[in-house]
């Protein structure tokens, strides 16, 4: 039997889902240059616009030239030098836990943690809505897999009395997807009465989030028996890539010794933890970053709840408008394409049928004038009513 790859593909097609990689011709910023046209940008997850800040760059310049530029092979073997053990002492100072451990992307670390943590006879209870990476994650361990309604602490309630073995609690800080928050005291407090752990993903909360950046759990002033594992990553608010897992030293330790994902893979390039490192002091010392970013996220919410558009409940840089219909939500990111602004259409199955959104994302880097032209340029679609 031959494997009908057209046919997929024009299924795709037909059900208004296919994908397309924008190729990208300059650095990350509000402004980028895409298929010879520049834009104004709002799909980043750059949050503090720190991608193309010079001071990162230069520190990765500088670490290529000291360490060169490959990670050489995997960090057990001989792939763990210094800079990463560097990066790794000052996020756990950072994150005020004992160790840190780091991987070279959050998909890896995700599969890394809760394949080593839980196996056959183990549950892990998921949001419904927790990154493709968690979900994955969860399916390839071989535990009991359930999943709770999004954000529903009865739900949850209910998933706990099914659950045997080792019980992991995992879900993201800030939904990728729709940019509200984790109810995560409630969750630790359902965690620590059912002796099982909490996991949180705070990949677009950590460094946005919380006075310090400290992400979801300072927001909430949580600790690390309330939330024994925390994962970040670095190629959102920090600019760079990769991502951390964050515990205690027997966590981390245990990861060492039983991850596979993190031992059988090449470490990641130096150098990147030598920007990281820069990008980690700008996110500690640049506090105006973080400010500004809120204040671009009132105005936009403002703004785009005088036009009556569909938000969600997002205090966050993530701010979809819920369109439904997958042909329009394309619709609409072409016209705005058209007017110069680059906005992507997020469809089913990154999120649930009939769900299909705008998924606009603020940074530090924008600017005011530049939020009041996205709306200008949404309230001319919704002028057009941008259909199909
Ligand atoms: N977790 C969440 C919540 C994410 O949104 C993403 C990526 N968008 C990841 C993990 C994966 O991180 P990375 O891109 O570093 O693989």
């Amino acid at each position: 039997m031959s494997f009908d790859l057209a046919a997929r593909l024009a299924a795709r097609q037909a059900d208004n889902l296919y994908r397309q990689r924008p190729l990208l011709q300059s650095p990350q910023g509000p402004v980028v240059q895409v298929e010879g046209k520049e834009y104004l940008a709002f799909s980043s997850n750059d949050y503090l616009g720190l991608a193309n800040h010079p001071q990162v760059v230069e520190a990765m310049q500088q670490g290529a030239a000291r360490w060169g530029v490959g990670g050489g092979a995997s960090h057990l073997v001989i792939g763990h030098s210094e800079p990463h053990h560097q990066l790794e002492q000052a996020l756990a100072e950072f994150t005020g836990r004992e160790r840190v451990l780091l991987m070279s992307s959050g998909y890896m670390a995700n599969l890394a943690v809760i394949t080593a943590l839980v196996g056959q006879g183990d549950t892990v209870l998921h949001d419904r809505l927790n990154h493709a990476s968690l979900l994955d994650a969860g399916l390839l361990s071989g535990a009991r897999f359930s999943r709770y309604l999004h954000n529903d602490l009865d739900s949850l309630k209910q998933r706990f009395q099914r659950a045997q073995g080792h019980t992991l609690l995992v879900t993201d800080g800030v939904f990728s997807m729709d940019g509200d928050l984790a109810p995560l005291p409630e969750l630790a407090e359902q965690a620590k009465a059912h002796g099982a752990w909490l996991m949180v993903d705070d990949a677009h909360g950590f460094g946005v989030l919380g006075k310090n950046g400290g992400g979801l759990l300072e927001h909430y002033g949580l600790t690390a028996s309330e939330v024994p594992v925390l994962v970040g990553t670095l190629g959102k608010s920090f600019g760079t890539a990769g991502a951390f897992v964050a515990g205690s030293e027997e966590l981390i330790e245990t990861l060492i010794q039983f991850a596979r994902p993190y031992i059988y893979t090449t470490s990641s390039p130096p150098a990147v933890a030598c920007a990281t490192l820069a990008s980690l002091h700008l996110l500690q010392t640049e506090h105006w970053r973080r400010e500004h970013l809120q204040q671009l996220i009132q105005q936009f919410r403002q703004g785009a709840q005088a036009l009556g558009l569909n938000l969600m409940d997002s205090p966050t840089p993530i701010q979809p408008i819920i369109i439904g219909d997958s042909g329009k939500a394309m619709a609409i990111s072409a016209k705005l394409r058209q007017l110069g602004i680059l906005v992507g259409a997020i469809r089913p199955p990154t999120v649930p049928a009939g769900s299909a959104r705008l998924r606009i994302t603020l940074t530090a880097a924008h600017t005011a004038e530049q939020v009041q032209q996205l709306l200008d340029g949404l309230a001319a679609c919704q002028l057009e009513a941008c259909d199909e």
